[in-house]
């Protein structure tokens, strides 16, 4: 009978998994392997705030597809997807459109600016390798300007950041590590600057505890950081952010506004007709969509609820790269007419770094950790993933081994 076409859109945590199990699990007779991504690297998408604050290089971020893919088993095609096509079982490329007998969606997330006006146009976001770089180079380029205006431009040294959750935390405290640097390297005063973070809701990090919430906002207050809870961002301009607080309009003069409030789905999955809720597709127990057997969504792309209480788990690189071994499993089950699986998630914590090597974390539900104990957590869990990924070669290269100071 004839090959298989697997197809998998999308190399980031699920999508480069997944590929690298099938290679392994599937032989060449079996199926043909094809992974389309729209780079030809794979980049560690939990590390870019640091690549957009300017503290790690995004080299240290991006893995060459070619060092951790077997390209004599799995065909690489570097396109963009534009759009997918479920009923005549393709995909349209920039490029080229493809067929596929089983297809895995693996395109990651997008920012949300839930129609903001303004937010969409000036504001930065780090969502990719792109977006993280254009904004470290941002940064760096108004303090540079400071100086050689005439009229001095305080916007130019005003950074605020949208959105008070995890990436909102984790970009601010390695921007509260940059901003010295940065006022050394051109003349500035440190009290110039100000690093303001708006929140909407009452709190921070709403899903931690609230001894680690005050940890956090004392060891961020401590460095400069300024916080403004109970703030909905209303507009955002080139040189302003408006918000509310308190039924009052209020305004910050800022060149930088960072949009880290919100993340969707990528639209692909929404515009390819399969049935979504809020952008995602809800799969199945064992990750395909409801209405086709042949296409499995994962990572950001799909919604898993906890069975316990109904709610959504939030998208994480955790669950996309657990869920790579029962979509692999699964596949292979589709082509052997083996038994599909039921994927069940194993949420093992959450760390959210400070910069400064400092950190929170709630590990297994009940542990909480701070300070140097967090951060060497998440250090070993960053590493354990770069070892899946490509050996004890790539851990060494890219792997982080700071764990005290
Ligand atoms: P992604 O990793 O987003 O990969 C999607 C891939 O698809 C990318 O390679 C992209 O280039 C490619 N792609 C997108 N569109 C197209 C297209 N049109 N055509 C071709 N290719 C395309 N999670 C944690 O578990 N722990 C953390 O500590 C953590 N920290 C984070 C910190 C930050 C700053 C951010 C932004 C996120 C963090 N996350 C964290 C969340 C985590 O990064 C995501 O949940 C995870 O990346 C989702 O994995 P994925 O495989 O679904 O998609």
């Amino acid at each position: 009978h004839k090959k298989k076409n697997i197809v998998i859109l999308g190399a980031g945590y699920g999508g480069i998994m997944t590929t690298k199990k099938l290679q392994k699990m599937l032989r060449g007779h079996e199926a043909e392997i094809t992974l389309v991504n729209i780079n030809d690297y794979h980049y560690q998408a939990t590390w870019l705030h640091e690549n957009a604050a300017g503290t790690l290089h995004h080299d240290r971020s991006r893995v060459d597809i070619k060092d951790v893919i077997d390209l004599d088993k799995v065909n690489f095609i570097k396109d963009r997807v534009l759009c997918i096509k479920p009923e005549k079982k393709t995909v349209k490329l920039e490029r080229q459109e493809i067929g596929y007998d089983i297809l895995v969606v693996a395109l990651g997330f997008e920012a949300a600016t839930f129609g903001i006006p303004g937010l969409e146009e000036h504001a930065f976001t780090i969502s990719d390798i792109n977006s993280a770089r254009l904004l470290r180079e941002h940064l760096e380029y108004n303090f540079a300007l400071y100086h050689n205006e005439r009229e001095k431009n305080s916007a130019r040294l005003n950074i605020v950041v949208g959105g008070g959750g995890f990436t909102g935390i984790e970009y601010i405290g390695e921007l509260a590590n940059r901003i010295p640097r940065l006022c050394e390297e051109y003349d500035i005063e440190k009290s110039q600057v100000r690093m303001i973070n708006l929140e909407a809701t009452p709190s921070i990090l709403p899903n931690f505890d609230q001894q680690l919430i005050e940890y956090a906002t004392n060891s961020l207050e401590a460095r400069g950081v300024e916080f403004i809870t109970g703030a909905v961002v209303k507009e955002c301009r080139p040189d302003r952010i408006i918000y509310e607080k308190d039924g009052k309009e209020e305004e910050v003069p800022t060149m930088t506004t960072v949009w880290a409030a919100g993340v969707k789905a990528n639209s692909i999955v929404e515009k390819a007709g399969l049935e979504t809720i809020h952008g995602k597709v809800e799969v199945r127990k064992d990750m395909r969509a409801p209405e086709y057997d042949e296409i499995f969504v994962m990572g950001d792309c799909a919604l898993i609820r906890n069975p316990d209480t109904g709610t959504p788990y939030p998208p994480t690189a955790q669950i996309a790269i657990q869920q790579s071994s029962i979509v692999a499993h699964n596949v292979r089950s589709l082509i052997h007419g083996g038994e599909l699986k039921d994927f069940k998630p194993t949420p093992l914590g959450t760390i959210a770094s400070l910069g400064n090597n400092d950190a929170v974390a709630t590990v297994f539900h009940r542990y909480q950790l701070r300070g140097w104990k967090a951060t060497a957590a998440k250090r070993l869990s960053e590493n354990r993933y770069l070892l899946k990924l490509g050996g004890v070669s790539l851990l060494m290269k890219k792997g982080k081994f700071n764990f005290f100071y």
